[in-house]
């Protein structure tokens, strides 16, 4: 095989097929490899509170119509009482052999797309320091394609970001195990709803996918991992049962597969560029889960990065397009970033004390009736050394028609 591309992508999940679809509708020819069989799950629980990437690239509808439920409301629990309330956009939560197959669909349907999955990149090919194609090996026979540029779409251990020397910066080690496993039989709330669990400084979470199956979760204390999966199924259970009501609803529940479980994600950006490549999705940004960025940040970085293509086909340098790829991004996920590993970094297990007053501040309409007109106030106080915390959440709250005075 000796082909020529415009560019060949590495990944064909969430980041590199949706680069796929929109470098093929601009005409591209694209290349894109995967060494997985499609459709397939990959690791990740899968909630999205974004729908607008969707939508553009063209499968926000068939996706909600394999039965997804959309999720309006979240519910936060701590000890045996619960906050509920509306969330600024409803979420739904594919599963990723569904998701990733069809964002593959849509790109294969482009005249200009190639699809090779059961296909791994090996190695670049360079020329005068510049990578100008790709060592592949499909189905155990190696070849070579060449290309103008190499995309990295490979996820958070990018063999193409290695191959290209590609420096981490604003690393963090990973921070939490998460361990997650869908159940059908799981007794529902009245509608559904988004359900985290702050217990013992863990985080639980049920995700409501379609009618009669979810996605729950836990992300738990590292010492506690290497035990944890030694016998995941019952300790996952047993820890579950520990959340309120979770004892009951679980009584007619079963497991579809396995419990899956990761001693936890890496947390960085990569240098996004150089002569010939570039990095997207989990490849150039990853970071702990527990806030459900990964797989909109990564649509995010497609449409920066397709957005920056086009400027260069204007005429714009490539290193100025890159470079302002890489800016746009950083700026954009940089807040995400720090609110998850401020949320991580301040779990901890709450005191009797706290349990005890929470318990009773719950449930007591008149300490609501005090605290309210103060509520605010006491957030941005008590989060001062981290601004942007308070930010975000006036940001959010603008979508319910806060105003600031
Ligand atoms: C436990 C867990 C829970 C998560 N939960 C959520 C959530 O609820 N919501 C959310 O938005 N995000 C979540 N994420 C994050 C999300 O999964 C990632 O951000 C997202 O998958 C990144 O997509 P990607 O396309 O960049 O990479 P990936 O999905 O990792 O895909 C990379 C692809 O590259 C392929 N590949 C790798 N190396 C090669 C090679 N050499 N040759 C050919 N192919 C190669 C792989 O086979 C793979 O298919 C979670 C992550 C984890 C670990």
């Amino acid at each position: 095989m000796n082909h020529t591309y415009d560019i060949i992508i590495t990944g064909a999940r969430a980041a590199g097929a949706s680069l796929a679809v929109l470098l093929g509708r601009m005409g591209k020819r694209v290349l894109l490899v995967d060494k997985a069989d499609f459709p397939s799950d990959t690791l990740s629980t899968h909630f999205m509170s974004h729908t607008r990437f969707l939508e553009e690239l063209g499968i926000l509808q068939p996706l909600e119509e394999t039965g997804l439920r959309k999720v309006t409301r979240m519910r936060t629990y701590i000890g045996q009482s619960f906050m509920e309330g509306p969330r600024p956009a409803y979420t739904i939560i594919p599963k990723r052999d569904v998701l990733d197959a069809m964002l593959i669909e849509q790109a294969e349907a482009l005249d200009t797309v190639t699809f090779m999955p059961r296909t791994s990149a090996r190695g670049l090919m360079k020329e005068g320091g510049r990578v100008i194609g790709l060592h592949l090996e499909t189905e155990g026979r190696a070849c070579t394609a060449y290309s103008e540029w190499v995309a990295g779409a490979d996820g958070k251990n990018s063999n193409i970001a290695a191959w290209a020397g590609a420096q981490k910066y604003r690393e963090t080690k990973p921070l939490r195990p998460v361990l997650y496993g869908y159940y059908t039989g799981v007794e529902p709330l009245r509608e559904p709803v988004t359900e985290i669990f702050l217990h013992e400084g863990r985080i639980g979470f049920v995700f409501p996918m379609e009618k009669n199956r979810d996605c729950l979760g836990i992300e738990i204390h590292p010492e506690e991992f290497a035990s944890m999966m030694k016998a995941p199924k019952d300790t996952f259970e047993q820890t579950f049962n520990q959340f309120y009501g979770m004892k009951q609803r679980l009584k007619q529940a079963s497991l579809q597969g396995k419990i899956i479980g990761t001693p936890g994600m890496p947390n960085f950006f990569r240098n996004a560029y150089g002569e010939g490549w570039v990095l997207l999705g989990d490849a150039g940004h990853s970071k702990d889960p527990s806030t459900g960025l990964g797989i909109n940040d990564a649509f995010l970085q497609s449409f920066l990065l397709a957005d920056a293509f086009q400027q260069m086909d204007e005429g714009v340098d490539w290193k100025t397009a890159l470079d302002r790829f890489q800016k746009q991004r950083d700026e954009q996920l940089l807040p995400g970033f720090q609110l998850t590993l401020d949320y991580i970094h301040s779990l901890r297990k709450w005191t009797s004390n706290e349990m005890a007053l929470f318990q009773t501040i719950a449930a007591n309409p008149m300490a609501w009736n005090k605290l309210m007109p103060h509520l605010g106030r006491h957030l941005k106080e008590d989060t001062k050394d981290f601004p942007l915390f308070y930010q975000s959440v006036e940001w959010e709250a603008s979508s319910f028609g806060f105003r600031k005075d």
